[in-house]
């Protein structure tokens, strides 16, 4: 299976959070490995976008969207820590 950058996570967890959180840095809950989110290794989209750890491939976020829902599951990170303007 194919994957791409955290990257691809921009545009969904912004129209979730309201903020981009692909610079944030994230801990992976398996490993305690630190990057930036746009580090993650992405599967999707069908049917939902996740993001594994590039150290030891963790799920640390989960994103399924429908016309008007989503649901964001980041139980794989044990904190996110997002630098304030
Ligand atoms: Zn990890």
């Amino acid at each position: 299976m194919t994957h791409t950058d955290g990257n691809l996570l921009a545009g969904p967890l912004r129209a979730i959070l309201g903020v981009d959180l692909t610079t944030a840095q994230g801990t992976c809950d398996g490993c305690g490995a630190r990057g930036p989110i746009a580090s993650a290794l992405v599967y999707g989209p069908e049917p939902g976008l996740v993001a594994r750890c590039p150290s030891c491939e963790n799920v640390l976020l989960r994103i399924v969207q429908t016309a008007d829902r989503a649901w964001l599951d980041l139980r794989g990170l044990t904190s996110i820590e997002v630098a304030l303007a």
